[in-house]
């Protein structure tokens, strides 16, 4: 369970927590998988795109300039280096589209930060490249409602433990609301803040972590975002 009293500043999750991100991920997947199709079957395909992600993470961080880099890599890998110009520019062009893919929120995102805003400070604390994850808040129109907006090359305690030094609060004050155990949830708990959890219809296998795992203190889990208007 939660003290709630002590609550002031309500810090949120961007991608899957805000607004749709990984259905778009995974549309692009299978793009990506009948590009390939002259060299790979889908599942092999996506089973090397997957591992060339997670292989590359310490090399290019988070965000869809990675996954671009990540899905030619798994070309080369996959057409054995006969990969082609046109197929090279195909798989270019996959990404290029997903950075402007339109900011789809979520059902009561907007309603739920306008009503929190008034009575808490509201960050939003993501992880990824830095340009893409400001367009994304600013395009959300979100921005309106946000006290502070934090890029984390990892959401790790550290990194936690820095944002709360730097909006001069305690970890009872402080509560992260995301779709990820991972990232979301168990740091935050760790440095002995609070953290609510709201799973996505679409979570990224590598943010899946073991729900058995999270501690019932200063913890709370709901089933969508304007629920917390009525807790809070
Ligand atoms: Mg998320």
């Amino acid at each position: 369970m939660m003290n709630f009293k002590n609550i002031k500043v309500i810090s949120f999750d961007a991608d899957d927590t805000l607004w749709q991100n990984e259905n778009l991920f995974r549309r692009t997947e299978c793009d990506f998988c009948k590009i390939m199709l002259p060299y790979s079957k889908k599942e092999k395909a996506i089973k090397v795109l997957w591992n060339m992600e997670v292989k590359n993470i310490p090399l290019y961080g988070y965000g869809i300039k990675a996954f671009t880099l990540d899905m030619l890599d798994a070309a080369l890998k996959l057409s054995k280096g006969k990969l082609t110009a046109e197929e090279t520019k195909q798989i270019i062009n996959l990404g290029k589209k997903l950075i402007k893919s339109p900011i789809v929120l979520f059902e009561g995102a907007e309603r739920t930060l306008k009503k929190l805003n008034k009575k808490y400070k509201i960050v939003v604390t993501t992880k990824g490249d830095l340009l893409e994850q400001e367009n994304k808040i600013y395009r959300s129109g979100l921005d309106r409602y946000l006290h502070h907006i934090e890029v984390m090359s990892e959401k790790n305690k550290a990194s936690y433990a820095r944002l709360l030094k730097e909006l001069n609060i305690k970890p009872q004050e402080f509560l992260m609301v995301g779709n990820s155990v991972k990232s979301d949830i168990l740091p935050v708990l760790e440095i002995g803040a609070n953290a609510v959890f709201i799973p996505s219809k679409f979570t990224w296998f590598y943010e899946d972590g073991d729900e058995s795992k999270i501690p019932a203190k200063n913890f709370l889990k709901l089933k969508e975002i304007s629920e917390l208007i009525k807790i809070l």
